[in-house]
Order: C-alpha cells, then sequence, then structure tokens
C-alpha cells in the first residue's frame, strides 16, 4: 500500500531539487556559450573550442534529461492525485515500493519497463 502523503513528499521534494538542477545546468551552459564566443570559435581544431563544445553538449544532455524528469514528477503527482500512483501505467500491476523508492516517477512496474512483460 503506498503512502501518498510521504510519495507526494518525495515527489515534490525531486521536483524542487530537478528544478535547481536545471537552473544550474541553465547557467553552465550560458557561460559556456560565452566562452566559446571568447574562444576562436572559427578554428575547430582550436583544442578549447572544441572541450568547451563538448562540455556544453555534456550539459545541454544533462539539461534535457533534467526537464523530461520534471515532465515525469509532475506526471506522477497527477496519478497520485487521481490515486493511480503506484500502479503500472501499462500492465496495471502494483509497482514495487523498492522500485518506487529508487525511482518515485516510475510509470511501470519492473517487468514492463525490462521488456518482460
Ligand atoms: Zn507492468
Amino acid at each position: 500500500m503506498i503512502d501518498s502523503e510521504n510519495a507526494q513528499q518525495m515527489l515534490e521534494q525531486r521536483r524542487a531539487e530537478t528544478i535547481e538542477r536545471i537552473g544550474r545546468l541553465a547557467d553552465e551552459i550560458a557561460s559556456l556559450v560565452a566562452a566559446s564566443a571568447d574562444s576562436n570559435a572559427d578554428d575547430e581544431h582550436d583544442p578549447e573550442g572544441s572541450t568547451i563544445a563538448f562540455e556544453r553538449a555534456q550539459a545541454q544532455a544533462f539539461l534535457d534529461e533534467a526537464r523530461a524528469t520534471v515532465v515525469d514528477l509532475d506526471a506522477a503527482l497527477i496519478r497520485l492525485a487521481d490515486g493511480d500512483y503506484g500502479r503500472c501505467t501499462s500492465c496495471g500491476a502494483t509497482i514495487s515500493a523498492a522500485r518506487l523508492a529508487a525511482r518515485p516517477a516510475a510509470r511501470t512496474c519492473i517487468d514492463c519497463a525490462t521488456g518482460r512483460r
């Protein structure tokens, strides 16, 4: 049985942390963009320029991931409000507490997530 108050607290905490992370990553990307404008960005053999480009791509990937996490957490909060939290959206099975502890925004049970069902 899901302790929905507890789950809500955890989801909201994760959401707040992720929003904070998005802010930090956006700042990081902005400063990398500024740094690449300063370096000789036209020279693709400039080692500093390519390091900045790599770091920027990495930060962008983290940012995309963090944004997707917020979407997942929002969806989980909606399911919680609807009383569907902790139920697999694919097969309807109860998602294990251990899985929810590790991934509070999990939509599917471990069997569906790993393609075993
Ligand atoms: Zn399932």
